[in-house]
């Protein structure tokens, strides 16, 4: 008798395992897992997860299902949800490593989606951003992505900052101005309407939230990361406009309501980088730019001019020892 109700409490927790392994993490999704040799298993934790990356599959949404099931594939992202928006499938667990950035480090801090259609073609229902805008949001309040949207190339070290970025923004590990992993790849595309799904996000956020002053810092830095001190930043949008200048530190800082702003980078009047920036929750932002840093050129400046100083007093003694 004891022989079988010890069996029967084996069977159960059993039962109870596997159960619990093939749920997703995330609520809304159905869990068919990639085949294990297209993602690296690991062990993230909340702070590891700061950039959510959005795809576009080039391809159906069954079609990519089988593909991150195929070995063959060596790819993989955590979700594909199909173009209607319906349907959404969790692949890879979040605390392992999908394969879908072009750039290692960025798959290491990152949740990848695929959403079914093809760049450039594909138009997406509002039922896809909104429900899209929910794992956006979902992703912030138990991870660290920041619900930030910035144009431009993502800076060269996913450590600088935290967001949602598309694949297109992804730096080339090799050549960080250049965007788009390794293979430059384009997705999502000019027909993914940013400002249409952070729109949702921002509906979504403060449905929870409530319209707060968001604590905002931008940092800029050069693409090997030194702070760029001195150099003016224009932000405008939302009826809003500041004119403000990095600290020694490359940073600014401001409150702003959630919504979406054009940022200008400039020094003595000469544009450097232009960037719609659409903010949601407090973030903080880097802009790298293709420039020495300021700390840099200014003691290229000093170097220079010790050097016209040196010869100055050399050629002096040298005209007070001729005239002797
Ligand atoms: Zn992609």
């Amino acid at each position: 008798m004891r022989g079988i109700l010890s069996l029967l409490i084996i069977l159960i927790m059993v039962i109870v395992a596997v159960k619990v392994y093939s749920q997703p993490d995330y609520p809304e999704a159905t869990w068919n897992p990639a085949d294990p040799g297209n993602y690296l298993s690991s062990n993230r934790g909340r702070e590891d997860v700061r950039w959510f990356i959005i795809h576009v599959a080039e391809g159906s949404y069954g079609g990519t299902i089988n593909w991150f099931k195929n070995p063959k594939a060596r790819v993989s992202a955590h979700f594909v949800i199909n173009e209607a928006g319906t349907h959404l499938t969790q692949m890879v667990r979040i605390k392992d490593i999908a394969w879908h950035a072009g750039n290692s480090l960025y798959n290491r801090y990152s949740v990848g989606i695929e959403i079914a259609g093809y760049v450039g073609s594909t138009i997406w229902p509002d039922t896809l951003y909104k429900n899209l805008a929910k794992l956006a949001v979902w992703l912030h309040e138990n991870y660290n992505v920041a619900l930030v949207w910035v144009e431009g190339v993502a800076p060269p070290s996913p450590l600088q900052s935290s967001g949602i970025i598309g694949h297109i923004q992804v730096p080339d590990p090799s050549n960080p101005r250049v965007g788009g992993g390794r293979s430059h790849h384009t997705d999502p595309g000019s027909t993914f309407n940013w400002i249409k799904f952070m729109n949702y996000v921002r509906e979504l956020y403060t449905s929870l939230h409530g319209l707060e002053r968001l604590n905002v810092t931008i940092k800029i830095v050069s693409l090997s990361g030194s702070p760029i001190s001195g150099i003016t930043v224009r932000i405008e949008g939302e009826g809003e406009s500041y004119l403000l200048h990095t600290d020694s530190e490359g940073r600014i800082n401001l409150k702003l309501n959630p919504g979406e702003y054009r940022v200008r980078i400039e020094k003595d009047g000469v544009k450097y980088d232009e960037r719609r920036m659409y903010v949601v929750s407090d973030a903080e932002v880097c802009i790298a730019l293709p420039v020495e840093s300021g700390a840099a050129s200014s003691s290229t400046l000093v170097l220079t001019f010790l050097l016209f100083l040196a010869v100055f007093i050399f050629a002096y003694l040298i005209t007070g020892m001729l005239n002797r």
